[in-house]
């Protein structure tokens, strides 16, 4: 449940949003944006032509004068945030490849990374090749630095909108040291590579088929899918040892293309864990998502004896949430180096 200023910050952007709307004849999440930078700008409506007019900047600075970050965490920041992008989310009808990941899923991909990942190492470098508002990858990043880590990001998006809305989200929360790019992700990217790839990935065809054609998990004839590229770019920009946590269709095995992609994977990677995520998260089976958990292969790294194939139990279930945290951590123990 949300707290009292994540409730009060909400209700503060979603008030200026729909002053904004009206005056600006502008869409929910461009109203977002545009409040967002007012905000950051000194709490001060930007004025182009007379619009928004006279009276509706006063409304806008008494609103932007109730906002006190001083007195808010990164986390309640972010999730005043999140709760005004779902509410655009809706109004503005974004597809499902454009929405942003539920709070839900991106908690329990913490617990998969905290019980592999963190006692590895006092800092941890992160890229998300299809960042979007930034959700995700800032839940990651707020967890992983409450528990002492020193954290940096990379996030890549070619949607300018929704790359306007994570580097909005990203400075309200104040959040250091991440980097956005706007570009398409399966280009060439100008990164180092990350300690930890996360993304809940674009499904799809890709469009251009000369670029997918440098991939090895493109298709020989007909449209590739971008999903498989997205694995492979992520394999790439991994450093050796590393894991990647790629939020994907829950069927992605059970199709018969997906043999180019398996054996791509056992190539670099190792395939170390597969979760589905709770059926009640989704509408329907088909729109149904995993997390898949690999490891590139390096000199700390093993393929583990037992792939980690698990449910997750809805994160509602406190009893059921334990258990499967007790779960990962000893297959941990038995699997990985
Ligand atoms: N994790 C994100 C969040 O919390 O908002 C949501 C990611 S959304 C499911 C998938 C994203 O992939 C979208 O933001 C979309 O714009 C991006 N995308 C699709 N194709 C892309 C490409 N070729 N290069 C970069 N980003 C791409």
């Amino acid at each position: 449940m949300a707290n009292e200023k994540v409730t009060a910050l909400f209700s503060t952007l979603h008030s200026s949003v729909e002053i904004l709307q009206k005056e600006l004849d502008m869409s929910y999440l461009e109203s977002l944006v545009e409040t967002g930078e007012n905000i950051l700008d000194g709490k001060e409506p930007r004025i182009i032509d007379g619009k928004p007019s006279e009276e509706a900047a006063k409304e806008l600075r008494k609103l932007y004068a109730t906002v006190s970050f001083d007195e808010m965490s990164a986390e309640e920041i972010r999730q005043a945030v999140q709760l005004a992008i779902l509410k655009g989310t809706k109004e503005d009808y974004l597809q499902p490849n454009h929405q942003m990941t539920p709070d839900a899923i991106g908690l329990l991909m913490v617990y998969l990374i905290r019980t592999v990942f963190k006692e590895r190492k006092e800092s941890v470098k992160i890229l998300d090749p299809a960042v979007g508002t930034a959700n995700l990858l800032s839940v990651v990043y707020n967890q992983l630095r409450s528990d002492g880590l020193q954290v940096s990001a990379e996030g890549i998006d070619n949607d300018d909108l929704l790359l306007s809305i994570a580097s909005v989200n990203i400075d309200l929360q104040g959040l250091e040291d991440i980097r956005l790019t706007h570009q398409d992700a399966l280009g060439n990217l100008l990164v180092e590579p990350s300690d930890l790839v996360i993304s809940d990935l674009p499904v799809g065809y890709y469009p251009l088929d000369t670029n997918a054609a440098k991939f090895e998990t493109s298709f020989e004839e007909g449209k590739s899918y971008s999903h498989y590229l997205f694995i492979e770019q992520g394999l790439t920009y991994l450093k050796n040892d590393g894991f990647a946590f790629f939020i994907v269709p829950a069927n992605l095995f059970q199709m018969d293309e997906s043999k180019t992609l398996l054996s791509y994977i056992q190539k670099v990677a190792y395939f170390q864990g597969f979760i589905q995520l709770p059926k009640e998260f989704f509408k329907n089976e088909q729109s149904r998502k995993a997390i898949l958990m690999l490891q590139k292969k390096g000199a700390q790294a093993q393929q583990a004896k037992e792939v980690l194939l698990a449910v997750a139990p809805d994160f509602r279930e406190r009893e059921s949430l334990q258990r499967f945290i007790a779960e990962v951590v000893d297959w941990k123990e038995k699997n990985l180096k």
